[in-house]
């Protein structure tokens, strides 16, 4: 028979993992701050707990999963004597700063997540999660964790799951921030976007491969590797980004930090190598 699982929180993400959890035949408790709001998980299987330290006491395994690291603190504060020894993943969104300090608030083994999915994709191929911290709470508990999608363990920094998983939603909200532009430009012209958009995923797409150079490039702390786009090409052409926007009458505010980044690469005498050399700007924090 399978072990028992706790879940903490039964918002949108914390249900799917309940409901994950109960289809591949796991024993699961639940605690939720508003009670009615895990009454559908009962109806399914889900034992209920009502209180907290009931929850943690019901398996050695708790996952907790709120909406941010104030809501974990002041839920777990009230369990503290039950938490002890157990193992503890959380994978609520937050920091790499509050990871490793939740890592060390309560007397357990833990490990920290991010759920690289939507509540709907847990369960499903394209859903993975990273963790970090406690390499033996990871590899006891890998078979429940991997009910939930592929589980990438990125290692024993309590922080670095939470590094992984911010710099993937960085990755996301810059494609969404171009798209928002783009879609904003071409709409205010009178351009559908449901015309444009197929365009718009095509050529995105293609410059995905160009993330595989700067990642060499930044690496190696050298941008004059198979440079095809110098980035005082790439400058002056950024600057008609601004000027199309202007004539439309949008705002350039989403895109617009970009460009003295670059225009300061070549000002810095940088102009015949790549675009990845910002990261150098911005790792000191852009302080000239
Ligand atoms: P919801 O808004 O649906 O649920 C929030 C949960 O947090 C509820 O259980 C809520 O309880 C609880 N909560 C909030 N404040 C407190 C508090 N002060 N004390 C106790 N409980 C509290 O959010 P999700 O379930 O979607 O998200 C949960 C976590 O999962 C977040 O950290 C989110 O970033 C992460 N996540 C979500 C994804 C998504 O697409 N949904 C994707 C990847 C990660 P109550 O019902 O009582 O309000």
């Amino acid at each position: 028979s399978k072990p028992a699982v706790t879940v903490l929180g039964a918002g949108d993400m914390g249900s799917a993992l309940v409901r994950a959890l109960l289809a591949a035949g796991y024993p699961t408790t639940v605690w939720n701050r508003t009670p009615e709001r895990a009454k559908p998980l009962v109806a399914e299987g889900a034992t209920q707990a009502t209180t907290v330290a009931e929850a943690v006491e019901a398996s050695r395994l708790v996952i907790v999963c709120l909406l941010d690291y104030k809501s974990v603190t002041e839920v777990l504060d009230t369990a503290r004597d039950a938490l002890a020894g157990q193992v503890l993943v959380n994978l609520t969104n937050g920091t790499q700063g509050q990871a490793r300090e939740l890592a060390g608030r309560y007397d357990v083994d833990y490990l920290d997540g991010g759920i690289m999915a939507v509540p709907p994709m847990i369960a499903s191929p394209a859903a993975f999660v990273f963790y970090s911290g406690s390499r033996s709470a990871y590899d006891t508990n890998k078979p429940v964790l991997e009910v939930f999608g592929e589980s990438i363990y990125v290692g024993t920094d309590p922080g670095f799951a939470a590094l992984h998983d911010i710099g993937l939603l960085s990755g996301m909200y810059g494609m969404f921030v171009g798209g928002l532009h783009a879609l904003a430009l071409v709409t205010s012209a009178g351009i559908p976007a449901t015309k444009f958009a197929p365009l718009l995923k095509r050529y995105v797409s293609s410059m995905t491969g160009y993330v595989d150079r700067m990642a060499e490039q930044i690496d190696k702390q050298d941008y004059a590797i198979d440079v095809t786009s110098n980035i005082a090409m790439q400058s002056a052409g950024y600057v008609n980004l601004t000027l199309s926007a202007e004539e439309q009458g949008i705002s350039p505010e989403l895109l617009a930090p970009l460009g003295p980044l670059m225009a300061q690469r070549v000002a810095d005498g940088h102009g015949h190598e790549d675009l990845g050399g910002v990261v150098e700007l911005l790792k000191k924090g852009n302080k000239k």
